[in-house]
């Protein structure tokens, strides 16, 4: 598939200084590079001790190669791997004697479109191999992990598999009609599309709870001056302290700060109060916690338990969910519950917080996924998405009309949209836009 391929090498290891760095070599000429730096080849996959030499034979650094002959390697193809001396200079010069032996430096995501093109992967595991180096929190790593390994293919794969089955039963069904049966009104294949059509229900859901895992999610902090939004994100910030990282916001009036639920990677953003006003300034300030909002994954209203209760703000948007949060209940002498989309808690003493937590992963769907999750991407719940409309157009037009031939078509268009998260059917411009997100090296 990939036979007029050249040799391509790059620093697969960080940049910086480190124990150790890594060059990696792909491509047919690899092996014969790799001898001409390092001498001897030593058996495959077994590391060795060599001198490393540049085109002039001078010692640029001693360290371990090792080969890994194509097909069985991550690309599939010949791959060599020098581990030298984690100094940006070594390697480099090491960079320089692979390219002065007849390599390419690699582009972004160069090594995994190959392992791609040469079937070692999909589309979706390839994807998934930068998700894993992406992770941020130990939760993502492991989803990552499990879509690496395959997990969420099989599942794309398996759907396509059975979307398509049936649209070859259906069309069969339709060239041989049998004169007593009624295929398609004896309700079989009505119960089969909708049996199809809820296994891809789930799998969406999943998927898009993966892509929160992947993504991280975005929760935007919203309520009247002094309800306390400032305290719930720094309570909620101390609180677990895997991660903590203060992202800048991208204005002086969105404070964003990055923690960790339940081992997810949660950005809370505090806006300005959303309330009306004359004022330019605060308007300018209102409308940007508004466009906080629209682009959030959920929207905390935080309210001030100890005074009457204000009216909600305008404006919410009625397509994000919204968690209302009863502030101050040292205050205001109530117990710590939530029910339903809302929660009583103190942000200065901390009770109610884990309630919070809870509700925050029950909203999102992420509650009772246990250890099972894949990772996926919002190009994979989209592709998931448009199989779906697909399929419900395809039940819509064999109830109305009793037409077998356009549910046949609608069925083969929405296994096409699976086929293009695995990469079984895929647009060059589609792979070009995703390996280049990669980094080097990968
Ligand atoms: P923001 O304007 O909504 O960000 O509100 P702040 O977080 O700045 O809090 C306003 C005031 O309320 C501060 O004096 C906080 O110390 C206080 N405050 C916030 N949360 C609580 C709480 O749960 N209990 C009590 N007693 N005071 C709180
Ligand atoms: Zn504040």
């Amino acid at each position: 598939m990939n036979a007029k391929a050249d040799t391509i090498c790059a620093i697969a290891t960080p940049p910086g200084r480190g124990g150790v760095g890594v060059i990696r070599l792909s491509g047919p000429d690899s092996l014969s590079i790799a001898e001409r730096i390092s001498g001897s080849l030593p058996p495959a996959r077994t590391a060795s001790l060599r001198a490393f030499r540049d085109d002039a034979g001078r010692e640029i650094d001693r360290g371990l190669v090792l080969l890994f002959p194509g097909p069985a390697s991550f690309t599939g193809e010949d791959v060599v791997e020098f581990q030298a001396h984690g100094s940006p200079v070594v390697l480099e010069l090491l960079t320089a004697a692979c390219l002065a032996a007849g390599a390419r430096r690699a582009g972004p995501g160069e090594f995994s479109q190959r392992a791609f093109l040469n079937e070692r992967m999909d589309l979706a595991q390839a994807e998934a191999v930068a998700d894993l180096i992406a992770a941020n929190t130990e939760k993502a790593a492991r989803a990552a992990q499990r879509s690496l390994e395959g997990e969420f293919s099989r599942r794309v794969d398996g759907l396509a598999q059975a979307l398509t089955e049936l649209r070859v039963w259906i069309e069969a069904a339709l060239d041989f009609p049998d004169e007593d049966v009624d295929f398609l009104a004896d309700g079989d294949v009505l119960s089969r599309v909708e049996a199809l059509r809820g296994q891809l229900a789930e799998l969406l859901h999943r998927a898009d709870g993966g892509r929160l895992l992947n993504d991280g999610i975005h929760i935007a902090i919203i309520g009247p001056p002094n309800a306390g939004k400032s305290s719930l994100l720094n309570a909620l910030s101390r609180r677990d302290s895997a991660i903590v990282t203060e992202t800048p916001g991208t204005t002086r009036d969105v404070l964003r700060e990055t923690i960790s639920i339940a081992g997810l990677s949660i950005t809370l953003s505090d806006t300005a109060g959303l309330r009306e006003t004359r004022d330019h300034i605060e308007a300018e300030g209102v409308r940007r916690a508004r466009r906080e909002m629209r682009s959030a994954d959920l929207v905390f209203w935080v309210i001030d338990a100890s005074v009457p209760e204000p009216l909600p703000p305008p404006g919410l948007p009625t397509d994000v969910p919204l968690i209302r949060i009863h502030n101050k209940i040292d205050l205001a002498g109530h117990p710590a519950k939530s029910e339903q989309r809302s929660v009583w808690l103190s942000a200065a003493t901390g009770d109610g917080l884990d309630l919070l937590e809870q509700l925050v992963i029950a909203e999102l769907g992420l509650a009772d996924s246990g250890d099972s999750e894949f990772s996926a991407r919002q190009r994979h719940v989209d592709q998931l998405q448009c199989a779906l409309d697909r399929v419900d157009h395809g039940v819509a037009e064999l109830t109305a009309s009793g037409s077998g031939e356009l549910l046949a078509e609608d069925l083969r268009e929405a296994a096409e949209a699976l086929g293009e998260i695995t990469g079984r059917i895929s647009a060059d411009e589609l792979l070009g836009r995703i390996f280049s997100s990669f980094c080097i090296g990968k």
